[in-house]
């Protein structure tokens, strides 16, 4: 498989992920312009993509998606209550491009998606595990919390796209109005690099893992601190960097380094 984030972070989200047979995006909040412009740079023709799968409505994830379904015939998955919530930022799609995932499941080609609950202040948000052959990868962003379930998710993945979005005296000190703050701190708000360090420790096990940090605050974060942080989180646990697991950053603006596993 191949996992390539194309963008991540506050101002917009789309990862590309391949299997032998299948290519899909996990979100597309960004222009479709500069999604096509990605996927064009990692070397991908956006008319062979076979689906978008999107987390929640919130902008940053679904700006780019009905530009790119409407111009390239591709099928857009998601739960219902997240179709209700994102039909006026994704426009007017084609009847059979709509697909309303209810069991959680999907399949394409050789490639299973399959969605799971998270935290966070959406109308049904979901992050996603898509496995081919024995291999697994998941999305993790958007988290208010590291749940029980969702670390039994990612306990057996060979990548992950696990997010890092802030770190704490940066946001209480920083320029956001109280209100937003206390949202994203809460529960259904979104990971610190703290609390992503811990979650990290949490999934470590005999299983060789790649962790990217990504969906990183433009404001409340930069990637050398969330790095750093997760970092001394995980030698504070005598969790061994290149052993137990290798860690990468993701781009904000530009696709990140293609990861084949
Ligand atoms: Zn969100
Ligand atoms: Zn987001």
């Amino acid at each position: 498989m191949i996992f390539c984030p194309l963008y991540s972070g506050s101002s917009g989200n789309s990862i590309f992920v391949s299997s032998d047979g299948a290519k899909v995006l996990i979100d597309a909040g960004l222009p479709g312009k500069s999604i096509e412009k990605a996927l064009v740079d990692i070397g991908q023709n956006p008319t062979n993509i076979d689906g978008i799968f999107v987390t929640h409505e919130h902008t940053d994830h679904t700006k780019g998606v009905g530009v790119l379904s409407r111009k390239y015939d591709i099928p857009v998955y998601a739960n219902l209550s997240t179709w209700n919530a994102m039909s006026k930022t994704v426009g007017k799609i084609k009847e059979h491009n709509i697909k309303i995932i209810d069991n959680s499941y999907v399949n394409i080609k050789d490639m299973d998606v399959i969605s799971y609950k998270i935290s966070h202040d959406a109308a049904d948000p979901s992050g996603y595990s898509l496995i081919s052959k024995n291999k697994k990868a998941c999305v993790a962003t958007d988290l208010g919390e590291f749940s029980n379930e969702v670390q039994k998710i990612l306990e057996d993945a060979d990548v992950i796209l696990l997010e890092s979005n802030h770190d704490v005296q940066m946001l209480k000190f920083g320029p956001y109005p109280y209100n937003l703050k206390r949202r994203i701190l809460s529960n259904i708000g979104h990971l610190s690099n703290e609390d992503c360090g811990k979650a990290v420790v949490g999934i470590t096990n005999n299983k060789f893992k790649k962790v990217i940090l990504g969906h990183l605050s433009k404001t409340n974060n930069y990637p050398e601190l969330a790095y750093q942080t997760v970092v001394n989180v995980l030698n504070d646990s005598n969790v061994k960097l290149d052993k137990d697991l290798s860690l990468y950053m993701a781009k904000r603006d530009m696709p990140s380094n293609y990861i084949e596993f």
